[in-house]
């Protein structure tokens, strides 16, 4: 905190100059799957100690073969820890956003492929409006504030947050859309002129997390409205955010 409080008052607040920079080498990031070869079922450590079943672990050919799903990680780190081949491993790369859920399904059996959806308006390429519904524990909600800060400006990327649905182009929805939600969800999207985009941030709206099959029937925004985009993490980097509406801004059908 002090290291914090003197660089500040050294450097001053200076909005970054790189867009989505690599974190630094002792920031844990999601965990990523390499090519270092996987010890395999005899293992399975990382699928044991997975508090939420990201991972699985099986064999095809005699090779060991991992899956990841970033949509269902909370980004503990415990895998990359307990891994002593590095099959998985800490990711520094923050564009971690995915038009469809399939792509945030990681695997060494074949690299994840780029969806690349060609829009067909052209109204969102430079600028939109969000209307944030928050519907869990707020801490994806902090980074979606942090977003507008100083340092990462998301207005400069024309992301500009509007307090009514009415006047929203796109509907950012964190935490895991608990039944209560299921109603109220709808009808701010039925409240919003079309075209319409929805992206669900973070772990949580996007498969539930550690709410999934829970009684309040949590398991992300999907199950009640389209989804046209993806953000991981658990909360995800406020550059992880920009960079998955700009994604969804670049590419909306
Ligand atoms: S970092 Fe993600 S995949 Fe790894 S153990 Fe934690 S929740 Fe599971
Ligand atoms: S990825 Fe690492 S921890 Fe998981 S089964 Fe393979 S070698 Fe073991």
């Amino acid at each position: 905190m002090l290291n914090l409080l003197g660089y500040m008052l050294k450097n001053g607040v200076v909005t970054s100059k790189n867009y989505c920079p690599e974190l630094d080498a002792d920031l844990i990031g999601l965990p990523k799957v390499t090519n270092e070869p996987c010890i395999g079922t005899s293992c399975s450590a990382c699928e044991s100690i997975c508090p939420t079943s990201a991972i699985k672990i099986s064999e095809k050919d005699e090779k060991a073969i991992v899956t990841l799903d970033r949509g269902a990680c909370i980004g503990c780190s415990l895998c990359t820890r307990v891994c002593t081949t590095e099959a998985i491993a800490n990711d520094r790369n923050l564009q971690t956003a995915s038009l469809d859920r399939e792509g945030l399904l990681l695997s060494n059996e074949k690299p994840p492929e780029k969806v690349v959806k060609k829009g067909k308006h052209s109204m969102f390429q430079n600028s939109i409006a969000a209307r944030v519904v928050s519907t869990g524990c707020s801490a994806c909600d902090l980074e979606l504030s942090a977003c507008n800060n100083p340092i990462f400006d998301m207005e400069r990327f024309g992301v500009h947050v509007v307090a009514s649905p009415r006047f929203a182009d796109v509907l950012l929805v964190t935490g895991p859309v608990p039944k209560a939600m299921h109603e109220p969800l709808k009808r701010c999207y039925e409240a919003m002129p079309e075209p319409r985009l929805v992206i669900a941030v973070g772990t949580c709206a996007i498969s539930g997390g550690v709410h999934k099959n829970g009684y309040a029937e949590a398991n992300g925004v999907a199950n009640v409205l389209p989804v046209d985009a993806f953000i991981p993490g658990c909360p995800p980097h406020p550059w992880s955010i920009i960079d998955g509406i700009r994604t969804a801004m670049k590419n909306h059908l």
